[in-house]
This record gives structure tokens, sequence and C-alpha cells, in this order.
């Protein structure tokens, strides 16, 4: 089995000191393949520099709507040229999206919608952050043509679900399927296409249940992976490998092979 975490902060500096031997851990486990997403633009040049140390590493780059307040208008300009001068390396538009946490939904959706542009541009597959602002989320995204995307961490319905799926979008699971208060996402997901679905962890961040806020390593893609089995009806075997061709399509790394 091979398992690919499609979404983890590991270029954050709480990981600086154990980055190295975490990768060696993540390999041992095989978890070969790490998409890191990225949040405001001062991370690209550190997540390039990851992607070009380790070979497992996969940068994404994008700007968060969480730090809405401190992206500028020429961050998008920015964006522009770094898709256009890594284009060899940068695997996906993210993360971009909706914060309802967040004020401010006019500028959140100008920025939003200026990255989906660059993505359809590009023809990049975009990871979207959607925090209670799902159907606001695909008004916006029916006006572009995307190579598709990823819904990360999803957490809600079985028809929101199946409203993304409807779209071309892949469907990210996370911890929060390891969570016992979780019933509506956990059925959601139980009913999905095998073939939407990929595993993520969102570390540092996102805790499986049980472990404290800000803990989260990629390793914990096993302990999401043990949640899906016990509510999926296929073996290990075929959900995992099926989980490893979702990523490796939807990152358009299908001749990716790691050793
Ligand atoms: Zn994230």
């Amino acid at each position: 089995m091979q398992f690919a975490d499609t979404h983890c902060h590991l270029d954050f500096c709480q990981f600086d000191l154990s980055r190295e031997l975490l990768l060696l851990e993540c390999h041992k486990a095989s978890i070969d393949l790490i998409i890191i997403p990225s949040t405001k633009h001062g991370g690209w040049d550190k997540i390039i520099q990851l992607g070009q140390q380790f070979h497992q590493l996969q940068p994404a780059l994008g700007l968060h709507p969480y730090f809405l307040s401190e992206h500028s208008e020429s961050d998008l300009d920015k964006l522009d040229s770094y898709l256009k001068h890594f284009a060899s390396s940068v695997v996906a538009v993210g993360e971009i999206g909706l914060d309802a946490l967040v004020g401010d939904f006019p500028l959140q959706q100008f920025f939003l919608e200026r990255q989906l542009d660059l993505a359809s541009r590009y023809q990049l597959p975009v990871i979207f952050h959607s925090r209670k602002m799902h159907s606001q989320l695909i008004k916006s995204l029916k006006k572009f043509d995307l190579p598709g995307g990823v819904v990360h961490s999803f957490s809600g319905s079985t028809q929101e679900l199946k409203q993304f799926v409807s779209l071309g979008l892949s469907i990210g699971v996370g911890s929060v399927i390891t969570w016992p208060g979780s019933k509506k996402t956990r059925k959601a997901i139980q009913d999905a296409p095998l073939e939407s679905l990929v595993l993520e962890t969102d570390a540092p961040d996102m805790p499986v249940v049980g472990e404290a806020k800000g803990q989260s390593t990629p390793l914990n893609v096993l302990k999401v992976f043990e949640s899906l089995c016990q509510i999926r009806l296929e073996s290990p075997e075929n959900l995992s490998s099926a989980l490893w061709e979702n990523s490796l399509r939807l990152f358009n790394k299908s001749n990716y092979t790691f050793f």
C-alpha cells in the first residue's frame, strides 16, 4: 500500500527541526506523496525550495482566505509570474476559497475569482478551502473552466458532496472522519463515489480524535485511512490503491514514481 497526503502544511516553521526525520518516517510508512498548499505569498519560495529538495513534496501556490488582511492586489500579479516561472514544478493553485469566519466577503470573492482565473489560464487543479461557504464557492467556481480540484478537509452533507463531485471536484478526506461526532460528514463520505476521494491531514492544524490541536503530522494520514476503512465497503487494499491513483490523477502526476 502507498499513501498520499494531499494537504499538509509541512513548510510551517514548527516542522523546521523535525521535517527530515518526519519524511523518513513517512517513507517507512509508505506515505510517498505530500502536497504542500500555501497560505501567503511570503511562503511560496520556501515551498518551491522544499519541492526541489525532497522529491515527494509537491508545491501548490495561492492566497488563503483566512489571511485576507495580509494579501494585496499585487500578490495576484506575483502569483501569475510564479505560476509561469515554476510551471514545471507547481502542481496546483491553493489553498484558496471562502471562509465564513473571515469578514469582507466581496474581497474574499475578488481574491478567489482572480485566482480561479489564473488556475483556468494555467490549467492547474485547485485546492479549495470552504468553511461554511459551500454554495457561495460553487457559484464562483462555475464561472471558470477548471481542470479539476479538491474540496480540502470536506465537512458537510451527502447533498453538498454530490454537488461538488458533479462539478468534477475531488473530496479531501481528513481528520474530521476520525471524530465520533461528525456523523453527517462520515455518512457523506461513506456514500461518495470511490474515484472522488483523496486523503489528507491538514497538518499541523487539524487533530485526529484524541490528539491536541496543532500536533498533527503527515503520519496521521494512516489514522484517517483507518477511519475510512471502517466506513467504506472496499477492502483496505482496494481502497488504498484507488486513493493513491485518485491523488496522482488529481494533480496530473500519473507518471509519478517514488522509490
Ligand atoms: Zn490547509
